[in-house]
């Protein structure tokens, strides 16, 4: 895998901060940023290097969409809602920069990648001065400064390269806990989904870059981190001297000072034994895998080109159940995929009381332009894909209630991640991604206590601290 070390020490980008820092000197406040981030985890952790490339050319962030002096839109094409949204607020920023036209407007992610919508952006929305894409992030400075030194507008998108730009800096969100990636791309191409035309082929980062990453991770106070990929469980399928998953964890484990490791997502075509084994051998790795099943029935999951069949899938989580008993399954369902019947359906129901899942992502089905599933016959009316929605979580919420019940009276250690939002409580996470609201003072954020469970509702348990 080619790999590009990012520099950005280039005459433009040390012209770009002293002009910053000029600003400074003159405004007595530094130019101030805003980013707006839709979608998964992949695009929070893009908008944390986003966030550390404008703070090495002397920008500072600012929650204040309406006064910062460039607004970053980091945009996500999963669903239809997600780019509604964007046209949405796209909207309201045209008239905040009719006020202030030295407001500089970016977009990128997923969306800037498909032409089409690049296209529309271009001529519905020419107040936007940047536009990149998913493997264009490291060019950011240099079109900032295309923009305030040459006064154009900046486009840069490629649509796959194999290239890996390492050492990008980053401001990451919280200290005790930090997102990772280790894959880059998809090479499944379900049918439903746009991840292989928008991000590219899977391309896996060296072992050396992930471990020392990890390493100054666990140097600077971290405590958890989480391994991003569109499908972790590939990893090293296409380095040059072979690296597995398995063996990744086992290295990472090694760590001293890292606590817990997380990974998602996982493909369950790749969840191999080796794998498996390595969950249950490796005791920072939490006991948690979230495995999308996606349908219950053979017949979708062969449309959606998923690569498993029902019975596969039910062996895999047998599997995982025997070797670490107290594994927590995790999962993501799509409801009224194209030609679903009510059989279908039915077996997906069915799936979902035989897994017994934690917890899952459900959702209906979204058409995407451009995907093979947008042009399969019998695309199913949305009433009806509304009342399987429902009944589904009916299902799946007993479940869920019931598995949170039998946590009742329990001691768990939970990562303190931040003060509850609704509640004067503090809320962190189980080792089995359960969220727990409990009493305690702010200084515990970051720390893992142990709490004792009392009481539990369908999405969140409630406890009190213990010794
Ligand atoms: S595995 Fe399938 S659903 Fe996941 S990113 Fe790849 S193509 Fe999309």
């Amino acid at each position: 895998m080619k790999k590009e070390e990012l520099k950005l020490v280039s005459e433009q980008i040390i012209e770009l901060k002293n002009k910053n820092e000029h600003f400074f000197i003159m405004n007595g406040r530094r130019k101030t940023y805003h980013i707006l981030t839709y979608g998964c985890q992949m695009n929070e952790h893009d908008s944390e290097k986003i966030a550390g490339m404008l703070t090495s050319i002397g920008y500072e962030e600012t929650y204040d969409d309406k006064n910062a002096d460039l607004v970053i839109f980091n945009t996500c094409l999963i669903r239809e809602n997600a780019e509604l949204k964007v046209f949405g607020k796209l909207g309201e920023v045209k008239g905040l920069k009719r006020n202030k036209p030295d407001m500089l407007v970016a977009v990128c992610g997923c969306m800037m990648q498909k032409k089409e919508i690049r296209e529309k952006l271009l001529k519905s929305f020419s107040f936007v001065d940047i536009i990149f894409g998913t493997n264009t992030i490291h060019e950011l400075p240099g079109l900032i400064y295309n923009v305030e030194i040459n006064n154009k507008k900046s486009v840069d998108i490629i649509d796959n390269t194999e290239l890996i730009y390492e050492n990008m800096p980053k401001n990451r969100k919280f200290k005790f806990k930090a997102l990772v990636n280790i894959t880059y791309g998809c090479n499944n191409f379900c049918t439903y989904c746009v991840v292989p035309y928008v991000r590219g082929r899977e391309k896996s980062r060296e072992p050396i870059e992930i471990i020392n990453e990890v390493k100054a991770l666990a140097q600077d106070g971290c405590k958890e981190i989480t391994l991003l990929g569109q499908n972790v469980n590939s990893y090293g399928s296409n380095l040059e001297n072979k690296f597995t998953f398995a063996q990744l964890l086992y290295e990472l484990n090694k760590i001293d000072g890292i606590e817990r490791i997380r990974f998602m997502t996982s493909h369950p075509k790749d969840l191999s034994d080796d794998l498996i084994k390595a969950i249950k051998e490796c005791d920072k790795v939490c006991n948690h895998v979230h495995l999308p099943v996606q349908a219950g029935s053979n017949d979708v999951l062969r449309r959606m080109n998923r690569k498993y069949t029902k019975e596969h899938y039910l062996e895999i989580v047998d599997k995982l159940k025997t070797a670490i008993p107290d594994i927590a399954i995790t999962t993501d369902i799509i409801v009224g995929f194209p030609g679903e019947t009510e059989e279908d359906f039915l077996e997906t129901i069915d799936i979902v009381k035989k897994v017994q899942y934690d917890s899952a992502f459900t959702f209906l089905y979204s058409l995407r332009e451009g995907t093979k599933a947008a042009v399969m016959d019998n695309q199913i009316p949305d009433e009806v894909k509304h009342e399987r929605f429902n009944k589904l979580l009916d299902v799946l919420y007993e479940i869920v209630l019931n598995k949170n019940e039998q946590c009742i009276g329990k001691v768990f250690p939970v990562l303190v991640e931040s003060l509850s939002k609704t509640e004067n409580t503090l809320t962190g996470r189980t080792e089995h991604f359960r969220l727990v609201h409990f009493n305690g003072s702010e200084d515990l954020i970051g720390k893992i206590v142990n709490v004792k469970i009392t009481n539990v509702k369908t999405f969140h348990m409630e406890g009190i601290t213990v010794d």
